[in-house]
């Protein structure tokens, strides 16, 4: 989803003087502080009399997740409301985007979930339990049962239960009507929807401004998780977060390949034009971890640098930036199947498919921003019951996973946008 333009530069200035570190080094020092506090307190082998200490480092990670997991429908809805009041999509481009947006986003969970099948990260260690285990219920699939579920009993329930099937139903009713409202009132001339609209702006910027706040402690929520699993567990969890952290490598390299397999056969555009031109995105995707802080760059290498029509280098951008991110879908449903071997909680197929759906679910409400990927992530760990604890220990290499996954995510967006230009370059005419 688009960040709103108005957050930014005003709010930047005021900052103290800690948090214009850059976040990627609070977490790096963070990281190291907590490497040496927790050898510190015994390195694997705790005295007993340090126990409680340790335990309560667990804290600022566990109020982290807890005001994640609650922002994430609010985040989810005014985001999706927000596109719909704010962007226009052409009739027929509409539903071929739709289209390819939902296969690219598929094949994404679906290579995922293979790689994580495959090379089965999590067995490569062990994993400290989380604190506070959750009572893990087991939800296996029904379809009928999903399909009767889609439709909450009220429509505010969704936001309490966080239920994200059920809370994209909502948002899409609600995104379609106001749009089909806006555009009525539009053509009569009339002007009612625009504090409707300026509501939702506002919503949506006070949501991410919160977001904004919580991104701010999780220097402070990596230091806890990663000196007390030191201190207690010493170093081996962090052998699997290793293997995991190449399990998601591997899978975003291949989805990169499917994009340019994509391009070759579905576009006039050549793989290798595609790469070099699309370069400056991917470096400023991979450099600021948000996908809509890239956008403008994303839309101006498709045009200029690798040479597609306008308008479908604006619907793949603009639109793609907002609803198409399979970078953060892959990376969800892989760190839910990751989780759940690492905990031997073994996902059965029907499970699996519950969480290519809730992932798609989860990527298109996730915004183009910062560790977004982590909020909705929780999400898709409680379709399928498994404790979101464990989310904490995700956060400590997430820094490094968003800005691989949000280079993929920009990615994505160009392929289609490729693939809506067809087979033909553009004439000198249509320049
Ligand atoms: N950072 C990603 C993006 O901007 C979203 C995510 O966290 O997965 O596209």
């Amino acid at each position: 989803m688009s960040e709103p333009d108005t957050i930014t530069s005003l709010e930047t200035k005021t900052r103290p003087w800690w948090l214009r570190i850059p976040l990627t080094l609070q977490i790096a020092i963070a990281l190291l502080l907590a490497v040496s506090l927790g050898i510190a307190l015994g390195g694997g082998n705790p005295s007993p009399e340090n126990a409680t200490f340790i335990a309560n480092l667990a804290i600022p990670a566990e109020l982290v997740l807890k005001a994640l997991r609650a922002l994430a429908t609010p985040l989810i809805l005014v985001a999706v409301l927000h596109t719909f009041m704010t962007t226009t999509i052409p009739g027929t481009a509409g539903r071929r985007l739709a289209v390819l947006l939902l296969t690219n986003t598929t094949v994404a969970i679906l290579i995922g979930l293979l790689v994580a099948n495959v090379l089965h990260p999590g067995s490569w260690g062990t994993l400290a339990a989380p604190t506070n285990a959750e009572a893990v219920a087991s939800h296996s699939l029904d379809p009928w049962g999903l399909f009767k579920d889609a439709v909450p009993d009220a429509i505010l329930k969704p936001l309490v239960d966080n239920n994200v099937i059920q809370l994209i139903v909502i948002a899409l009713s609600f995104g379609i009507v106001l749009r089909a409202l806006k555009s009525e009132q539009i053509a009569q001339g009339k002007n009612a929807y625009q504090p409707i609209e300026d509501v939702i702006a506002i919503l949506f910027e006070a949501v991410i401004r919160i977001l904004n706040w919580v991104i701010a402690l999780v220097p402070l929520a990596v230091f806890g998780i990663v000196a007390k699993t030191v201190a207690e567990k010493g170093f081996a969890p962090f052998q699997s977060l290793a293997a995991f952290i190449i399990a998601v490598l591997v899978a975003l390299a291949l989805q990169a390949c499917y994009y340019l397999t994509r391009v070759q056969f579905g576009s006039w555009v050549n793989p290798i034009r595609f790469l070099m031109g699309g370069s400056d995105a991917f470096m400023t995707a991979f450099s600021t971890s948000s996908s809509t802080v890239t956008m403008p760059i994303t839309f101006e290498v498709l045009q200029t640098k690798i040479g597609l029509r306008e308008s479908s280098a604006s619907l793949g951008a603009l639109v793609g930036a907002n609803f198409n991110n399979d970078g953060t879908a892959l990376y969800e449903a892989m760190s839910a199947l990751y989780i759940s071997q690492v905990i031997g909680q073994h996902l059965d197929l029907g499970q699996q498919l519950i969480v290519v759906l809730t992932s798609i679910f989860a990527s298109v409400g996730a915004a183009g921003i910062p560790n977004a990927g982590l909020v909705t992530m929780t999400l898709v760990f409680t379709s399928v019951g498994l404790p979101t604890q464990y989310i904490a220990l995700l956060v400590t290499v997430d820094w490094f996973l968003d800005r691989c996954r949000t280079a993929i995510n920009v990615m994505g967006d160009m392929t289609v946008s490729a693939l809506l230009d067809g087979k033909k370059p553009r004439t000198l005419d249509e320049a």
